[in-house]
């Protein structure tokens, strides 16, 4: 069973940034309650046995509009929780009463202080920076704790620091950093120097050390892992099965594993999509995720990865996404991926834990 669905109640953002993956986010394509009322049906039933999520991602899912995100809430039951990742340039005091009535937990997606936004822009290649904090602004105002995500295109010197300082001020209490990705409509070169990545990761564990008022996702997973190696229960941390993590389109189209395969087709693998829920329960989609082709090829790209990859422990074979995007298929190994967010990841926190 899986811990959490994404949904994408609609393809459209009214931002376009220079290093999104999104096929769609020019279009306007929305999900019916339909769609949302097939995946409920399973939903319900797992949030009854353990915590479940459903995270809303779109495009931009404000942009839906609050009616529509209504109606696709409303078939989940009270105990299902609510996450929406959003660009955080429509939140408003409606916005947040919103997120209220609906106890929806809020991530926004900004990359730092100004000079780090640069890539966050809207179709007219205008900075939206301002607009961004703004809306940040209004969550602080009605006293709504938020998340935030961070895209980091260039770890050089100094960046850490500048970025833990701002995430400090901002006010967040869960930092994920994601250090930028070639996936999907983003081709842009992801391959940095070695060095100049552990030394990033360092200098931000550092950073975090001096105040740790933050939950940093990727350094508590490398504590995590650290702890792990030394108290001998490395086997009690990765998954005995893989999360499927189905992402529901807003045609009701399941795609596993990688939300970023979702809108795209090629040749070889189709449009990646393991069925619709408007026509198979969620559940049964989920039976035998080896029977979609290129799944069954990425738990090969998996072993291999156990089997070779001395990081396998504390990554867990990576993500299918980045193998696709980056290699053209499922089955192979190391990516740059790998290198800038999980082996100079940990080495990195080790660097600054050896010289702590
Ligand atoms: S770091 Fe890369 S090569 Fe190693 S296990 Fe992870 S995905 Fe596989």
């Amino acid at each position: 069973m899986p811990s959490y669905v994404v949904m994408q109640p609609t393809t459209l953002c009214n931002l376009d940034c220079s290093y999104c993956y999104l096929p769609l986010r020019a279009d306007d394509r929305r999900m019916s309650p339909a769609v949302a009322r097939a995946v409920a049906a399973d939903v319900n039933r797992w949030a009854g046995q353990q915590r479940f999520s459903v995270v809303w991602h779109g495009g931009e899912p404000m942009a839906a509009g609050r009616e529509q995100l209504a109606r696709l809430m409303a078939p989940f039951a009270p105990g299902v929780e609510h996450h929406m990742q959003t660009n955080a340039t429509l939140i408003d005091d409606a916005w947040c009463d919103f997120f209220r009535e609906q106890q929806v937990r809020v991530s926004v997606s900004v990359d730092g202080p100004e000079q780090d936004n640069q890539a966050r822009r809207d179709r007219g290649g205008h900075g939206r920076y301002q607009i961004i904090m703004k809306g940040i602004e209004a969550l602080r105002r009605n006293g709504l704790t938020f998340a935030a995500l961070c895209v980091v295109s260039d770890p050089g010197p100094g960046v850490a620091t500048r970025l833990y300082e701002f995430f400090l001020e901002l006010g967040c209490d869960v930092l994920g950093i994601n250090i930028e990705e070639r996936e999907g409509v983003n081709t842009r070169e992801n391959r940095h120097d070695a060095g100049a990545v552990r030394a990033f990761w360092s200098e931000l564990t550092a950073a975090w050390r001096i105040a740790p008022r933050i939950h940093v996702r990727e350094i508590e997973w490398t504590l995590r892992y650290v702890a792990a190696v030394l108290d001998g229960t490395t086997s009690d941390l990765l998954p005995r099965q893989l999360d499927p993590i189905p992402t529901i389109g807003y045609d009701g189209s399941v795609v596993l594993l990688s939300p970023e395969l979702a809108g795209f087709n090629d040749g070889r693998y189709g449009d990646f999509s393991s069925g619709n829920v408007l026509t198979t329960p969620l559940a049964d989609l989920l039976l035998a995720p080896q029977r979609t082709r290129w799944v069954a090829e990425f738990v090969e790209g998996v072993e291999a990865c156990r089997a070779t990859c001395p990081y396998f422990g504390f990554c867990g074979g990576g993500h299918a996404a980045n193998r696709y995007f980056e290699h053209g298929r499922f089955d192979g190994t190391e990516t740059e991926h790998c290198h800038n967010s999980k082996i100079n990841l940990l080495e990195g926190v080790l660097e600054h834990v050896s010289r702590a």
